[in-house]
């Protein structure tokens, strides 16, 4: 593998094209294991970003995507529809609670935001309010790299600074502040209270991750939080927008985050697991008051369409990795998992470095007092047989929901092991 070419010509995410961090070469994966060039092979630690929880190369979702291929691999889904979308979109309805279920599905998780966000705004327009056209949010979120996601992302995080001028300016209150084993304090939402009575009027939208707020610091939240969250929106006359591109598809123990708070918002998210990680699908899902609103409004129409749109190889691969997650045992899995986490990672709360061990279903997070050293811990966890990828001050495990218990007791010592070696006792 001409590894040299990479490093002169590919961008890789969030890096640099002069600073020479190694990139690993992958010359397969399958199940739990990603297997390098070398023959080296790392237990996967990450679900490739929330994505792969049925593993790798896996046999019914190699048939879908290899049965639907000698049928087609994409139609334009304008003016055409097909069954794999059908399929698709009647699970997914199926699934969401009640008034979800006007389906639009596009090509990746920042693009259903940028579609979430363009619903809200046209709803607005069609509602006679066409003053409503600013997001709230809260601090520490992630929505995605585009525009428009970026500008509901956290300022610090998301380097709104970089970008200021060509931004959006968004209204950002503090983030959710309440955690989930808590018991709820009411002052936890005063700030997001005061924010919607004071800016109702200029307000299309509450964007928010559900109970996990991932990329932006894998902070875990009270779900009360969300139950006031929605009365507030319902009163003040603001589309609340659930973002589960990262939590949906049981990673937290339930199906969806929401359902911890037992509230629906008006529009949802969904990305990352909803094709089993095979490639890339997204769906933004409004209730049917928001579509019909939109419809009955000046154009008339919802003004989005990618080329991709709907795809059928990836509706198809969907579809059945949907069905292989309700028909297995996902949810004993992911509570197995999650025992497994909190006594494997319990051993790191004692490190002079590590400032908190969380664990919520299949995700498991260290968070240290200082940013890792990306090159050497990196090299470390290699060595270790693992595939963990820490972000800034954070090392946290997602692993695929198929991971036996001596795996996943692998991936849990290397963690405590690495950073022993990384950060002394
Ligand atoms: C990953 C992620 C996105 C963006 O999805 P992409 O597919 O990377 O565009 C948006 N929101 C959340 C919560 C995510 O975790």
């Amino acid at each position: 593998m001409n590894l040299d070419f990479d490093r002169r010509h590919l961008w890789h995410p969030y890096t640099s094209m002069k600073e020479l961090l190694p990139v690993y070469p992958v010359k397969c994966a399958s199940g739990v294991m990603i297997e390098l060039e070398d023959g080296r092979k790392l237990i996967d630690g990450m679900s490739s970003w929330w994505a792969a929880i049925h593993g790798y190369n896996h046999l019914e979702l190699n048939r879908a995507a290899t049965e639907q291929l000698g049928r087609m691999s994409h139609v334009m889904f304008g003016g055409l529809t097909h069954e794999p979308a059908i399929e698709l979109g009647k699970i997914l309805t199926g699934l969401l609670p009640d008034p979800l279920d006007r389906v639009f599905f596009c090509d990746s998780g920042s693009v259903s935001v940028e579609v979430a966000i363009k619903m809200a705004l046209q709803y607005w327009q069609a509602a006679g309010k066409p003053g409503k056209k600013r997001l709230l949010t809260v601090r520490s979120g992630y929505h995605g790299d585009t525009f428009m996601a970026m500008s509901v992302c956290d300022p610090v995080t998301g380097m709104h600074s970089l970008f200021s001028g060509a931004l959006p300016e968004q209204l950002f209150v503090e983030a959710p502040s309440c955690g989930l084993s808590e018991p709820w304090r009411e002052e936890a939402i005063d700030e997001m209270r005061q924010a919607l009575e004071e800016h109702a009027d200029t307000i299309a939208a509450v964007i928010i991750e559900p109970v996990v707020q991932g990329a932006g610091g894998m902070r875990f939240y009270n779900p009360k939080y969300l139950q006031r969250l929605r009365e507030l929106c319902s009163e003040h006359g603001v589309l609340l927008i659930f973002d589960e591109i990262a939590t949906g598809f049981g990673r937290t123990g339930t199906l969806f985050a929401m359902e911890h708070a037992g509230v629906t918002p008006d529009i949802v998210c969904l990305g990352k697991a909803l094709t089993g990680g095979y490639m890339t699908l997204a769906a933004t899902v409004a209730s049917g008051h928001v579509a019909d609103t939109i419809s009955r409004g000046d154009p008339g129409l919802f003004m989005h369409g990618p080329t991709f749109m709907a795809n059928p190889l990836a509706c198809g691969v969907a579809v059945a990795s949907l069905h292989l997650l309700l028909s297995g045992d996902w949810q004993s899995n992911v509570r197995r998992i999650e025992r497994q986490l909190t006594e494997g990672l319990a051993p790191c709360a004692k490190l002079d470095a590590v400032r908190d061990v969380r664990v919520l279903g299949a995700i498991g997070v260290v968070e240290l007092s200082r940013p890792v050293d990306m090159a050497s811990i990196q090299q470390r966890f290699v060595e270790h047989g693992v595939w963990v990828r820490p972000f800034g001050r954070l090392v946290y495990l997602m692993p695929p929901f198929i991971i036996s218990e001596s795996e996943l007791a692998h991936l849990t010592s290397a963690v405590c092991e690495v950073l022993v070696a990384e950060y002394g006792l």
